[in-house]
Order: C-alpha cells, then structure tokens, then sequence
C-alpha cells in the first residue's frame, strides 16, 4: 500500500505564483452557484514515494492531463464543499472549516487516496482567499463557496490506487440561495433507484455516488418535483437522505434525522443542527425511520415539519412528500417555527451577525 502516506508532515512552503490577468469582477446581484472562478487555485502534487509536494497557488486555468489518466475512468477522486463569508465589517470567515477538511482525509481513507496534512489545507485555503478576498461578495446572502478535491492521475489503465494525484482548490462567489424569500420544496420519494448503500461510498464525498444520483433527480424534475428522498439500499424502506443534503422531521413533537449507518453522508451542517437544537433544550433521535411511519405520522397529522441541511442552502424546508400515489403536505406548504430558527440562527453565526458561541467560526482576514 505505498499509495498511503504514513509519513509525519512537516509544514511546507506555498509558493505564490500571482496572475497578471486579473479579471473583472462579477455583478454580486447575479452570482448563480458555481459559474464564476476567481483568479487564482491552490494545487498540490502527490508522488508515491515522495508524499504529497510542491503545494502553491497559481492563476486559475486548465489543469493538463494525459487521457489515460485514471480519474476519467475510474473515479478516484474526491471532494468537499464548504463557504467563506463577508461580515459587515468586511471582514472573511469560515463556518468550521476544519471539520471539511477532517472528512476529506475520512474520504481518502475509503478510497485509497493518500491522507493529507489538514494543518497544510488549512493554511493553503486561508492564503488562497487572502489573495482572492476582493472576491467575496458582500450583498445579502452571497459568499464564496469553496471547492477542495483530490483527483487520481496516474497514466495507466490497470484498476488498482494511483500512485500519482492532484490536490485542487477552487473558489466560485456565489448569490444568495433564497434570493426570492424560503419556498418549501416539493420532494420525491424514489422508490426506484438507490443512491448508496451500506459498505459503499454513500457516507463519503466523492464524484461517483452524484453520477449515481443524476437520473432519478432528472427523473423526479420532469414530474415537477425538485428532488428525491433517498431511501436505504437493502430494504428500500428506510429513509437516508434528501437530494444531496442531509433530512430532519419533527413528528409528533420528536426531532428525527437518520442515524449514521454508513451509507449516509456525515453532513456538517447535519451536525451543527443537532447541537443547536440541543443547546436549546430539545432532543435529536438519531435513529431509523421509515417510509411507512413517516406516511402514518402524516396521515395521523403528527408530521410537523421537515427539512433538508447541507453548506449550500444551509436549511431548506420540505412542504411536500409524494410517495406511490400518496402525496403529504407538511406545515401547509411553509416553512415551520424550528426550520426557521435554525436557519436564522446558523446564518447569523455564518456571517457574523451574532456571536458564536460554539467556535465554529474560524477567521479568514
Ligand atoms: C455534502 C453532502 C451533504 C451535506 O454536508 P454538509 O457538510 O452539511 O454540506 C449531505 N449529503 C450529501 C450526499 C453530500 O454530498
């Protein structure tokens, strides 16, 4: 196993390499998600037998490969998601950045990528947005999302680890989520395909498990729906998660989200809705929850409210389930009293509005 790196890090020099292109900056009214780049990346080299070397920041730009490299045709590759934020004093932070980087090195273990010096990223990503920081959007809503990944490039068509891989960051400012004001989403139960299951990669970030998820989300868009609720892969009975997001339910005055059984992503926001919800005196069963005791809480009306987490639109209420030829509406279509305190709550910690009391913030510059 030399594709593993055992070896103890010592902090390497980032070599700054600036652009002298500068482009234009975008109309922040307008941002979309994950159109723009700015000027600059962060790339990082992996050899076997060298480790992981030559970590820099250079213009953004193609990155060139030789065809036979392995991530076009097995999927070695990872990646995470997270955000920078611009408070009102102009100031950039990050909303545990940390914890993304902990998970990459998680996901590199299940797919046999090299571990790498969470100290190092962090650094790297702090310099890296330094020299970008006019790139954070301030308008209401908008940040910079960033996008950390680990491609595998050896140039061999035998299915085995690499022994070579590229480290990427890049950084796309993007608009508000919920420029229009929270619209619940209606959501379909997918009963048909399975996005992951136990012992494969589902509890991991990596490209393979979207490319899994592409047709029942464009099967669910054509009948009107925006995205699926995953149920489990063996029995297809017990309820995983929501589009790419991570799902709560309050029934019956009892917060419900799937416990972590391996085959559901450990979300950050997942984990930072349970904190808070407990910080406020209220109790998070993390535990199995059926389809089926999800349509009786719903047809007893004893489904209160239900909600999707993840980095991008942080919560995002669920005002509709349709299941076979059942379809529920919760909390009349609107967002409820908890989705709606967790969602202020989290994005005033996110962009500084109110103090954090849980050290989730990590300042940026
Ligand atoms: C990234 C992701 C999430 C949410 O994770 P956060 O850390 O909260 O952004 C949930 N489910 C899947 C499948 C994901 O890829």
């Amino acid at each position: 196993m030399d594709a593993i790196n055992k070896g103890v890090f010592d902090m390497m020099e980032i070599k700054v390499t600036l652009t002298d292109h500068p482009k234009a900056k975008p109309d922040e009214n307008n941002l979309g998600f994950g159109h723009i780049f700015t000027d600059h990346m962060f790339l990082m080299d992996y050899t076997a037998g060298q480790g992981w070397h030559d970590p820099r920041i250079v213009p953004y730009g193609p990155i060139p490969m030789d065809p036979a490299s392995s991530c076009f045709h097995y999927a070695q590759e990872i990646f995470e998601g997270m955000k920078a934020y611009r408070t009102a004093e102009g100031k950039i932070q990050f909303f545990r950045p940390g914890q993304n980087f902990k998970r990459l090195n998680t996901s590199c273990e299940r797919l046999v990528v090299p571990k790498l010096d969470e100290e190092l990223l962090m650094e790297g990503l702090r310099q890296l947005v330094t020299i970008d920081k006019d790139w954070v959007p301030s308008a209401p809503g908008t940040s910079l999302y960033i996008r950390p990944f680990v491609i595998a490039n050896q140039e061999v068509l035998g299915v085995h680890p690499s022994t070579h891989y590229i480290y990427c960051v890049i950084l796309s400012p993007s608009g508000a989520y919920y420029a229009g004001g929270i619209d619940p989403v209606r959501i379909y139960v997918e009963t048909k395909y399975v996005r992951a299951s136990r012992g494969g990669m589902g509890a991991y970030k990596t490209g393979g498990n979207y490319a899994a998820s592409l047709i029942a989300q464009e099967e669910a868009e054509k009948q009107g729906y925006s995205q699926v609720l995953w149920l489990d892969g063996v029995e297809r009975k017990y309820v995983e998660e929501v589009g790419s997001m991570n799902v709560f339910f309050k029934i019956d005055g009892e917060i419900v989200t799937p416990e972590l059984d391996g085959s559901i992503l450990p979300g950050i926001t997942r984990k930072s809705v349970i904190q808070l919800l407990e910080s406020w005196g209220m109790k998070v069963s993390e535990r199995k929850l059926s389809i089926h005791e999800l349509e009786q809480a719903a047809r007893a009306g004893k489904l209160d409210e239900a909600w999707g987490t993840g980095t991008a639109a942080v919560i995002s209420p669920i005002g509709e389930l349709k299941c076979g030829d059942v379809t529920t509406v919760i909390n009349e279509n609107k967002i409820g009293p908890i989705s709606q305190k967790l969602y202020d709550t989290l994005t005033d910690i996110q962009w500084g509005r109110i103090p954090d009391p849980f050290g989730w913030i990590t300042p940026c510059c």
